[in-house]
């Protein structure tokens, strides 16, 4: 028998047919692509390259200030961080496009581009592991305490949150790392006049969030399209 719950349209479902429509115009966005991968297997991952990621030697590379890390221990971190064969990999290629983006908003996809696309510069593969979320998986990720919003109450049901974890280490960073990223992260930002909230800042820490800081202004625009109440 079929359970009649699932016979209905899922919030998931609405909206993305909301904003299918929406945003039929727009061709996809483009994701970095892992440049010469079948070239790059870890043997000869030496060979030095012009898409070769900079070294941090590089004297022109400014190391940026985070407040309680001096350049010699940022520079540190950032190297903990770095793999420049896994960016040139093919499962950094397959994690890239891992997240449904699908009618995403436009300005947190522009935010993830330009944060992953930085720390592919200095050589650290990031990815987006969730942009999209379902109700469903919103509700099972509020159960497990993973997250504090039940469905309709998280950015991510609309499309304007990002988690953007290193493609490795996953979450796996420490605070002095995530720091950084969350430096790089504020800085692409400012540079390109989005309003993001890193969650990093939060008590209930999730450094890997990003939101868009209007992102309660789109759920109300949804909530008149579609005469949804945020459940
Ligand atoms: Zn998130």
């Amino acid at each position: 028998m079929e359970d009649p719950q699932n016979s209905r349209p899922t919030l998931r479902e609405r909206l993305m047919s909301l904003v299918q429509a929406k945003y039929a115009h727009r061709s996809p966005p483009a994701y970095p692509a892992p440049k010469r991968a079948e070239a790059r297997t870890e043997a000869s991952s030496r060979a030095t390259t012009e898409t070769e990621p900079p070294v941090l030697s590089d004297p022109g590379y400014d190391h940026p200030t985070v407040p309680g890390l001096g350049p010699d221990a940022y520079a540190d971190e950032v190297l903990r961080m770095v793999d420049r064969p896994f960016c040139f990999s093919e499962k950094y290629g397959e994690q890239q496009g891992r997240a449904d983006r699908l009618g995403a908003q436009p300005e947190i996809l522009d935010f993830e581009r330009a944060l992953i696309k930085r720390a592919f510069k200095l050589g650290i593969p990031l990815f987006a592991h969730c942009v999209n979320r379902g109700s469903a998986e919103q509700n099972r990720l509020y159960r497990l305490r993973r997250s504090k919003a039940r469905a309709g109450e998280s950015p991510h049901n609309f499309g304007a949150a990002v988690d953007i974890v290193h493609g490795i280490k996953a979450w796996a960073l420490t605070r002095r790392q995530w720091q950084i990223i969350g430096h790089l992260g504020k800085e692409i930002a400012t540079q390109r006049g989005l309003a993001v909230v890193w969650g990093g800042d939060w008590e209930f820490y999730d450094p890997a969030h990003w939101e868009l800081a209007n992102w309660r202004e789109i759920r109300a625009r949804y909530s008149e399209d579609l005469g949804f109440d945020g459940r």
